[in-house]
């Protein structure tokens, strides 16, 4: 227990948000909500990365300037993210000043630990990954990543990084931190690429206007992804404001597997060059492929995001892509119709079926055949079950494999289904009356209400608003309660209160 500090990457504002964008931001808030239940004091970073040329080409493109157009694009995402009620507890721009602040300072110290130097940098230039790119690393003279894209000529004078410098002091981080680049296939890519020797890199653009001037050459603005980086430690009062250290390090950065390098290699050095502690975790997180190729706003597919929240509701759409999407790789579909498909059938089976006819059934249940509440701390081997599923699901969790924390409750729900068709609840009620011991359909209904309850702590992190009325059909109060209080909270439920349907069939709605 204690103070966790997440962010995600911040996302480029040359677009509108779309699904890719979604599977980093409700992973990010499951752990989010997942710590907070667990009784951390978490703060949540996400924002907008604002700076640049493909930005500023952007704008113009639509007759824009610049800052009216990452205005625009700013609300948009914040829109999108509260339609998906992601818990965010900072939203940070880097065109704010509290950021521009940061990185001068930032910028500073590198300086007078005489990591910057200038020189003239001659290659090419890939503006969607706002990146230089050697020969070795593009195919056909084209950027892998941007095979659409015109890669550009570039000659200009820049100031430059000393990574090269860095090289030693990140292999032995790396190797007396092994938690700090994971999962591992992403470790071992990293390591393969530092341990190959490190160039030093640009820290600046002499030819884009839309960014942070560089603090000791006003000629030149700081390189976007210098820019972009720091806004992890901008955000949380870098350099002088006293909040900055009860937050930073932070405890994860979570970010797509396409931007490892930069938050693995270039960052930490970064973070070296100017004396600041660096971060526990960099976590690189897997993709959402349709056709097999990355969703993107240049992949162009059509796929609406807002619309897929107004399909099923934003909970079931959060329930689909944790569960789908392996938070440490990737999930391929054939086509949108058949993302579509799953999506359905997913609402339809997993949601509606297997866990809302579950909660239906046992509150009704309970509601007709006892008048108070069950005792959802009754012993037995549905009991035992609901146990080991929450410690299976809290080991998933605490390791990031959120897609596993998620299947653990859902064999959790299988099991209590099967346990309702085993013991017949409405023949013990007959029975009952016919003069057999009460105490059978009390444990029974009490371990159904119990599971229910464990369930519903498992879910709370993904499903918020499903679970808080699953919660209060049990008869709870108020939120569902964090972990160490479950136990407690089963104990003290109110009368059940039946008839809510959790999730209505699409032909119902
Ligand atoms: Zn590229």
């Amino acid at each position: 227990m204690g103070r966790f500090y997440l962010t995600t990457a911040i996302d480029y504002s040359n677009g509108e948000p779309h699904l890719g964008h979604a599977v980093e931001k409700i992973g990010a808030d499951v752990i989010a909500r997942y710590r907070r239940a667990c009784g951390d004091d978490v703060h949540f970073l996400i924002g907008m990365d604002e700076h640049g040329q493909k930005v500023e080409r952007e704008a113009a493109k639509n007759d824009r300037s610049p800052s009216e157009w990452v205005d625009a694009i700013a609300e948009a995402f914040q829109e999108a993210w509260r339609r998906l009620t992601i818990s965010h507890d900072d939203f940070i721009r880097t065109s704010e000043e509290r950021h521009r602040r940061g990185v001068t300072h930032l910028m500073r110290r590198i300086a007078e630990n005489d990591d910057l130097y200038p020189a003239t940098y001659e290659g090419h230039y890939c503006a969607g990954c706002e990146a230089f790119k050697k020969d070795d690393e593009l195919e056909d003279g084209q950027c892998p990543l941007h095979p659409q894209r015109e890669i550009e000529w570039t000659e200009e004078a820049n100031w430059f990084f000393r990574l090269s410098e860095y090289t030693e002091p990140l292999l032995r981080h790396y190797e007396v931190n092994p938690d700090f680049i994971r999962p591992a296939k992403r470790r071992n890519e990293i390591l393969r690429f530092v341990e190959a020797g490190l160039d030093d890199i640009s820290a600046s653009r002499s030819r884009i206007r839309w960014g942070i001037p560089f603090p000791s050459d006003e000629a030149h603005t700081v390189y976007v992804w210098f820019d972009a980086l720091s806004n992890y430690i901008t955000a949380v009062g870098y350099p002088d404001d006293p909040a900055f250290d009860g937050r930073w390090p932070a405890d994860l950065h979570i970010i797509g597997k396409d931007i490892t390098r930069f938050h693995c290699v270039y960052w930490p050095a970064m973070l070296m060059a100017a004396g600041i502690e660096l971060p526990a975790t960099v976590w690189g997180h897997g993709f959402l492929n349709i056709g097999g190729a990355k969703l993107s706003k240049s992949g162009g597919t059509e796929l609406d995001l807002l619309e897929l929240v107004a399909r099923h509701g934003p909970d079931a759409l959060r329930y689909f892509l944790t569960r789908e999407v392996p938070w440490d790789g990737d999930r391929d579909y054939a086509s949108v119709n058949d993302f579509i498909e799953q999506f359905d059938r997913r609402y339809t089976t997993d949601l509606a079926n297997d866990l809302g006819n579950l909660v239906n059934r046992v509150v009704s249940m309970v509601a007709k055949y006892r008048e108070a509440p069950a005792d959802g701390s009754a012993a037995g081997p549905l009991a035992e079950r609901a146990a080991r599923a929450l410690e299976g699901y809290r080991d998933a969790m605490d390791a990031y494999l959120l897609h596993r924390g998620l299947a653990a409750a859902f064999d959790l729900i299988a099991a209590s289904n099967a346990f309702v068709d085993e013991m017949k609840p409405w023949a013990l009620a007959k029975a009952e009356r016919e003069g057999a011991d009460p105490a059978v359909l009390d444990a029974t209904l009490g371990q159904l209400i119990g599971a229910i309850g464990t369930t519903t702590a498992m879910l709370t992190p993904f499903m918020p608003t499903k679970a808080a009325d699953m919660w209060r059909a049990l008869g709870g109060d108020g939120e569902p309660p964090a972990f160490d209080e479950l136990e407690t909270s089963m104990r003290t439920l109110e009368a059940v209160r039946p008839g809510a349907v959790l999730f209505p069939r699409p032909e119902e709605t």
